[in-house]
């Protein structure tokens, strides 16, 4: 049995009073830790004032990307040894936005892969196809390849424990959510090839989430199917009424 992973992406949104204020909003009100892990992804900048907020609740933080060296001349980035040593969970890797605006690569998301696990960072790494890609039928063939450049060289024991975010690309930010099925048979055909890869046992155990357009009107749905493990949030993250639902109704799936 896989638990939900309900993670907010707040992007680049929010100042640190609103940052803190949210954090003050639902640390009580996140479901027990051991139903759900409930994220919120925030601003590099803010994930340190945001630690104390939220210490002994049920809220795990994220960071939303970082550099794969430990630390060197890279100006303007972080560093997984900054991030651990805040004691943060989670880190977003690839996501769309990312690889469109940043020119992130798959061998870059691959190097980031294996330094987020070197500092006991949790990796969600975002795979997802665009709408021509999609009208061309290319879906899979496109999921599929960036999940094994993006695990190429981790351990069986590493993928069981991270989490893989499938983002339709032509669904973020859209309003436009894949069917609850289109989304399963994603999540069901990256699972397939993590068993591919590695074993059913691993693929058994890792975890996939459904992101694009995730809102608490259409979670249940999406989480009621097999293969989808929990959703990455961008839009309805940011208001805390409305994250507060999307971890209620992920600790009820
Ligand atoms: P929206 O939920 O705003 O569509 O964003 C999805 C996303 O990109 C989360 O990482």
């Amino acid at each position: 049995m896989r638990k939900p992973i309900i993670a907010g992406n707040w992007k680049m949104y929010k100042t640190l009073s609103e940052a803190k204020k949210f954090a003050e909003e639902v640390r009580g009100l996140a479901p027990d830790a051991g139903k759900i892990d409930s994220v919120i992804c925030a601003p590099s900048l803010f994930l340190e004032p945001l630690t104390h907020i939220v210490a002994d609740s049920a809220i795990s933080l994220g960071a939303q990307n970082m550099h794969y060296e430990v630390e060197g001349a890279f100006t303007g980035e972080v560093s997984p040894v900054q991030l651990a040593d805040l004691d943060i969970a989670y880190v977003i890797l690839g996501h769309s936005e990312r690889r469109q605006y940043f020119n992130e690569t798959d061998e870059a998301v691959n190097k980031k892969a294996h330094a987020a696990f070197a500092h006991s960072l949790s990796p969600i790494v975002c795979v997802g196809e665009t709408l021509e890609e999609r009208e061309a039928g290319q879906t899979t063939a496109k999921v599929e390849g960036q999940v094994e450049k993006a695990l190429a060289g981790l351990s069986a024991e590493q993928v069981k424990t991270m989490v893989i975010a499938y983002e339709p690309i032509w669904a973020i930010g859209t309003g436009k959510t894949a069917t609850s099925d289109d989304a399963n048979d994603v999540c069901q055909s990256i699972r397939e090839k993590v068993a591919h890869l590695y074993s059913q046992d691993v693929a058994d155990a890792v975890r996939i989430q459904y992101g694009g357009s995730v809102k608490p009107e259409n979670i249940a749905e999406l989480l009621s199917k097999t293969h989808i493990d929990g959703a990455l949030v961008g839009g309805a993250s940011l208001e805390s009424s409305s994250f507060v639902k999307l971890l209620e109704a992920g600790a009820h799936a």
